[in-house]
């Protein structure tokens, strides 16, 4: 999960990382009134959304005056932000985050990740900050540096040093780096983090190090012990039938093509859509609808395809497994009764009481073609569209 810029500042400032002083609107008004408040000579406008390149796409802007904060908060809200992370449709923006601006001598890239490959949190870090980060990883990698840290011992000294001299930092600078890299340490463990990404990382002119910007994923995993994530979710960020997806208990990824899919399993939902485009055909969509799926969530799965206007077959590939076959066939039955399934549909059952379930739906009445292999489904249901 995902949270915006202003939240993951707020829980630096919890874990005390060093950041500006800055706040939320959604109204000028009250933006303006706070930026009277800030003692300072310069404020920087940040649009929030949940997408990185805000910079060059003009969501983050510096100004002189609470009258011009005022101005540029004005201008922000409500518009569409286009970056290189939201897609060319953009993302509306709702929220504005005003800051005293910092005077940057120098921009750093500092991170934390969990490396499944050594099964350890590590840091990285770069003196190139600011920049797209995977460009300074495939064009000039020894300006990264990655720095695993064991789970056991936690941050040591070492690891401070290493990275400030890595970074160029002097001993003043080193110093404070300290603190900084501990407080985000414990907030990725804490509040089991998938990321927490600091781009950039400064210098100020006055030799303070802090985070200019701050972004952090949580574990969904983790969500059952975090109370506090349903408050930082956002759910206008999201995919509207991602969205509903998810409150039906499965997965659904809308895509280009016109073969519905209806998997239980997100490997087998995978290969159904490698299988049908091996055939020469699209899928309309990626859906798991998980192991344990009831009549309601199926019937639900299918109106969710069949909203897609593109879709022209579908394809029903279920592994019983923890669930019967002849549960599955009784809820494509009631699906389809009740949802009136137009385009043809060709099942492809396998498991714990296949027999049965094949015989139910070849009984049923209904337009099925039944299918015995993943291959002999694609064929069918490519050849049907
Ligand atoms: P992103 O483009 O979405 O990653 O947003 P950032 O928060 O990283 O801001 C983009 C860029 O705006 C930064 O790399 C800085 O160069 C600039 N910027 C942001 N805040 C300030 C500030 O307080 N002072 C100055 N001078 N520049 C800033
Ligand atoms: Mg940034």
């Amino acid at each position: 999960m995902n949270i915006h810029e202003y939240q993951a500042k707020d829980l630096f400032r919890k874990f005390n990382v060093a950041t500006s002083e800055g706040k939320v609107f959604e109204n000028e008004n009250d933006a303006e009134e706070y930026a009277k408040s800030l003692d300072v000579e310069e404020y920087v406008v940040k649009a929030q959304i949940h997408a990185g390149g805000r910079g060059k796409g003009g969501g983050v802007k510096l100004v002189k005056t609470p009258e011009e904060v005022r101005e540029m908060v004005k201008s922000m809200l409500g518009m569409t932000l286009v970056t290189h992370q939201t897609g060319p449709e953009g993302k509306l923006v709702n929220k504005v985050y005003v800051e005293a601006a910092s005077n940057i001598k120098k921009e750093y890239y500092l991170s934390f990740v969990t490396d499944r490959a050594t099964e350890k949190n590590v840091i990285i870090a770069s003196p190139e900050g600011g920049v797209d980060i995977e460009k300074v990883a495939e064009e000039t990698p020894e300006k990264l540096l990655t720095q695993p840290i064991d789970p056991v011992v936690g941050i040591q000294p070492f690891h401070i040093r290493k990275i400030g001299y890595f970074l160029g930092f002097d001993k003043g600078q080193v110093k404070q780096l300290g603190p900084l890299i501990q407080g985000m340490y414990n907030l990725f463990v804490e509040t089991d983090c998938s990321l927490v990404e600091v781009n950039p990382l400064i210098v100020t002119d006055k030799d303070e190090v802090k985070a200019l910007d701050a972004k952090i994923n949580f574990d969904d995993n983790a969500e059952f012990r975090h109370k506090e994530y349903k408050e930082l979710h956002d759910p206008t960020e999201e995919e509207p039938s991602e969205l509903e997806a998810k409150e039906w208990g499965f997965s659904f990824v809308k895509l280009d093509g016109n073969i519905g899919c209806l998997v239980n399993g997100a490997g087998l939902a995978m290969s159904t859509m490698d299988i049908i485009k091996h055939h020469g055909a699209e899928p309309a969509n990626f859906l798991d609808v998980g192991g344990g799926a009831t009549v309601e969530q199926v019937t639900q799965a299918f109106k969710m395809i069949l909203r897609d206007e593109n879709v022209k077959a579908i394809l029903v590939n279920i592994f019983g497994g923890i669930m019967k076959c002849d549960t599955i066939a009784d809820g494509i039955m009631v699906a389809a009764k009740e949802v009136g399934i137009k385009v043809p549909l060709v099942v492809r059952l396998e498991g714990t009481n296949v027999e049965l379930g094949k015989k139910m739906l070849e009984e049923s009445g209904l337009n099925i073609s039944t299918a015995s292999t993943m291959k002999d489904a694609a064929l069918k249901v490519v050849e049907l569209i």
